[in-house]
C-alpha cells in the first residue's frame, strides 16, 4: 500500500487539472445550495440534476423558502428526479433549520447529519464544501475507487468492510485543499474511474492501483454475495391410466394456491390413501424450480394405474393429458405433464 499523502497529493493535483470546476453547485459556500446539490446528486447523474437543480433554486432560493412550502409544492419541483424520499426530508431538514436552528443551517458535519435525510458521507461532503471542514466522505463512488486503489477485498456493504474503509478514508485526508481534495476523488469516481469501463489510462492513480496493476478492475469491488436461499426436495407422483393424470386441487393459500397440482408422496404410501390400483413405476427426470424464498426439486413418478379409479378424495380430480393445455398447472408441473404427453405417456 503506498503511504497516504502519494494519493491525496494525486488526487488533488489531477483535480486541479482536470476535475470539474464548473458545475452549478461549486461556485458557492452557501450551505442550501451545497446540501440541494448533494442530495439530488445521491442517485442521480449531474447531467440530469443541473436542469431540476436550478429550477428548484429559482422557486426556492432559500431555506426560509423551502420551509415555507407545502411537501405538495416541493415534490412538484422534485417530480422527474425519482426516489421522493429525498424530496420530502429535504423539505422536513429545511423546516427543521427554520424552527430550531432560527434558520440558520448548522456548521458541523455532526449537527448536519442529524438532519433528516443526511447520513455521515453526505454531511461531510456539505461541511466540507460550505465550511472547509476536515472530513472523510465515503459514497458509493469513493467505495468504489479506494477498493480498488488499494485492493479492499470483500463486498463494501458489509459492516466489517465498511469499517475499514472509513478508517482508509479518514487515514487519507489531506492536511489542507480539503474541498479539492473531496470534489476529486467525487470527480474521478464519476468520470474515470467507472463501474464498467474505468479509463485507468488517464488516471493519476495509475501505477499505485493495485486493481490496475493486477488487473482486477472487474473484481473489485467485490460484488454483493448472492443470497443463499433453501433447497427442498419433494416426491411427487403422476398416476396414469393411459389418458389421465390424477391432479390435485392445492389449498387457496400458500404455495400454488387453487392450481392444479401433482399429488406429493411415494407411490406406495399415496395410491392406498386416493383409492388407485398401483401398477408398474418408473422415476421421470428431476426438475428444478426457483421460487422467492427456496428452490425446490421435483423427483417425478410415473405410476401406471391398473384400472381407471375413481378417486376417494374431493380435492383430486382425473385430467386427459391430451387437455393439461387448458388446465391451470404451474410451470414446473405442466413441464412434467407436457414431457410425459411428448412420450405418447410412455
Ligand atoms: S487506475 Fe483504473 S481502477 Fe485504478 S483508480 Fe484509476 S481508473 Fe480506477
Amino acid at each position: 500500500m503506498s503511504s497516504p499523502p502519494t494519493f491525496a497529493a494525486r488526487l488533488i493535483a489531477w483535480q486541479e487539472a482536470h476535475g470539474r470546476h464548473d458545475l452549478p453547485w461549486q461556485q458557492t459556500r452557501d450551505p442550501y445550495r451545497i446540501w440541494l446539490s448533494e442530495i439530488m446528486l445521491q442517485q442521480t447523474q449531474v447531467a440530469t440534476v443541473i436542469p431540476y437543480y436550478l429550477r428548484f433554486l429559482e422557486r426556492f432560493p432559500d431555506i426560509a423558502a423551502l420551509a415555507a412550502a407545502t411537501q405538495a409544492e416541493v415534490l412538484e419541483y422534485w417530480a422527474g428526479l425519482g426516489y421522493y424520499a429525498r424530496g420530502r426530508n429535504l423539505h422536513a431538514a429545511a423546516q427543521l433549520i427554520a424552527s430550531e436552528h432560527g434558520g440558520r443551517f448548522p456548521a458541523t458535519a455532526e449537527q448536519i447529519a442529524e438532519l433528516p435525510g443526511i447520513g455521515r458521507s453526505t454531511a461531510a461532503a456539505i461541511a466540507g464544501f460550505a465550511f472547509g471542514a476536515r472530513g472523510a466522505i465515503l459514497d458509493g463512488n469513493v467505495k468504489r475507487v479506494l477498493t480498488r486503489v488499494f485492493g479492499i477485498e470483500g463486498f463494501p456493504g458489509r459492516p466489517a468492510v465498511e469499517r475499514e474503509l472509513w478508517a482508509l478514508a479518514e487515514s487519507l485526508l489531506p492536511a489542507e485543499k480539503i474541498e479539492i481534495y473531496t470534489q476529486g476523488i467525487m470527480d474521478l469516481g464519476a468520470t474515470l474511474c467507472t463501474r464498467s469501463r474505468p479509463n485507468c489510462g488517464e488516471c493519476p492513480m495509475r501505477g499505485l492501483c493495485v486493481a490496475e496493476q493486477e488487473g482486477r478492475q472487474a473484481e473489485l469491488p467485490t460484488a454483493k454475495p448472492a443470497r443463499q436461499i433453501p433447497e427442498k426436495q419433494t416426491t411427487v407422483c403422476v398416476f396414469f391410466d393411459g389418458k389421465r393424470v390424477l391432479l390435485e386441487r392445492r389449498p387457496p393459500s400458500g404455495i400454488w394456491g387453487g392450481m392444479l397440482a401433482l399429488p406429493e408422496g411415494l407411490p406406495e404410501q399415496l395410491a392406498p390413501s386416493l383409492g388407485v390400483c398401483l401398477g408398474s413405476t418408473r422415476a421421470l427426470a428431476e426438475l428444478r424450480h426457483t421460487f422467492t424464498h427456496f428452490r425446490l426439486t421435483l423427483t417425478p413418478v410415473l405410476c401406471r394405474v391398473a384400472a381407471p379409479a375413481a378417486c376417494n378424495e374431493a380435492n383430486m380430480e382425473w385430467v386427459a393429458l391430451t387437455r393439461i393445455d387448458d388446465a391451470a398447472l404451474p410451470t414446473p408441473i405442466r413441464k412434467i405433464l407436457a414431457s410425459l404427453a411428448r412420450a405418447g405417456g410412455d
